[in-house]
């Protein structure tokens, strides 16, 4: 399909790039790489597309006065997953970062982007006006439903298809969000909206406002922590399964832990009740084992997905039992 026609402005200002995202159908524009898609598959239209390429301020990752980490929303995920102090600091997210596509997506794509993309369901990008095109169906409930969701569907069965998105979620981070009336910091576990809270959008952001930044928390700087995920083929792809862990110990138990799993929800899902079952615990066997059963305890598979219920059993039990010994 060819590119549709839309006015390209490249704002010098993120007071202007907001002025001109109040006008009517007009987009963000970072990398590209996902927007670029939506637009010429028709998926969605823009009027009027708003650069941040200009927006220098967005590039860069900071410490923090309160000893954390800022990351510019238009901070390539190349560079995320290569930054020292991000590995050193906060090693899931890299690690996820790392994950993320091919090596050419991943120079192009930046961490705002990544966590903003839209949904990957094939029925969404298709031609077919599902829900979340405004139509009154999910055709994937009883079509072709292998790579869709087993927790939150309820009426959209999509999953989430950002890998940094579960690493900061299991890191407390939060995004700072511009808008016509100033900034707001929101925890990036309220960040997401599951379909029953509103089926057309996956954010809580308005047309009209930018992810400036990520914010890291100081409290889960160094921890041990991990990103694993399973794809379908070797090469590129989204998850099917991953897992994200942050734990911190109090001698040798489990003091605070955050467990977000990914290709699993139509948002980054934690998982409490893995949580739950490893707090105030060693990670011996037992607890890991009854952790890891824990994880898909509530799953709800569609026809041909129950196959990712062994799937994050066995990862989590895995990425449990690697933390465990160090
Ligand atoms: C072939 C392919 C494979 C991929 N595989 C993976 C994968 O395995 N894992 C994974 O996580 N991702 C994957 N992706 C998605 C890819 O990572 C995203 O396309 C990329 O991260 C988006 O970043 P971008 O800067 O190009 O965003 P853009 O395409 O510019 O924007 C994406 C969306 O976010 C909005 N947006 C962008 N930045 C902001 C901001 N700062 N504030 C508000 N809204 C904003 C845009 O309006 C748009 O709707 C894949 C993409 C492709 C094409």
């Amino acid at each position: 399909m060819p590119m549709p026609n839309f006015a390209y402005i490249q704002p010098k200002s993120i007071q202007e790039a907001i002025k001109q995202l109040s006008f009517k159908g007009a987009r963000v524009h970072a990398g590209g790489t996902d927007l670029l898609g939506c637009l010429r598959d028709e998926i969605f239209e823009a009027g009027k597309v708003v650069s941040l390429r200009q927006l220098k301020e967005l590039r860069g990752v900071l410490p923090t006065r309160e000893g954390g980490l800022r990351i510019g929303a238009l901070t390539t995920i190349t560079e995320v997953a290569n930054s020292q102090v991000i590995k050193e600091r906060y090693p899931a997210l890299a690690q996820a970062a790392s994950e993320v596509a091919s090596p050419q997506l991943r120079n192009q794509g930046t961490l705002g982007g990544n966590l903003c993309q839209k949904p990957r369901c094939w029925y969404y990008r298709g031609e077919f006006h599902c829900l979340r095109k405004g139509g009154d169906q999910c055709f994937a409930y009883e079509g072709e439903n292998a790579y869709h969701c087993i927790f939150g569907g309820n009426m959209c069965y999509i999953v989430h298809p950002s890998d940094t998105a579960p690493a900061l979620l299991a890191y407390e981070a939060s995004v700072r969000i511009a808008g016509p009336r100033g900034l707001r910091a929101v925890p990036l576990a309220m960040f997401y909206v599951l379909p029953k809270e509103a089926v057309k959008r996956e954010t809580v952001l308005k047309p009209n406002e930018i992810v400036t930044e990520v914010l890291l928390p100081a409290a889960w700087k160094g921890a041990p922590a991990t990103y694993r995920k399973v794809r379908a083929r070797r090469s590129w792809d989204f998850a099917v399964a991953g897992v994200a862990l942050a734990l911190r110990f109090r001698g040798d138990k489990v003091e605070k832990a955050r467990v977000v799993l990914s290709g699993a929800a139509p948002v980054p899902w934690r998982s409490k009740e893995v949580e739950e079952a490893i707090t105030g615990r060693q990670l011996d066997a037992e607890t890991v084992s009854l952790a890891a059963q824990a994880a898909v305890k509530k799953a709800e598979p569609l026809k041909q997905n129950a196959y990712k219920i062994p799937l994050f059993r066995a990862i989590v039990e895995e990425e449990l039992l690697k933390i465990a010994k160090g």
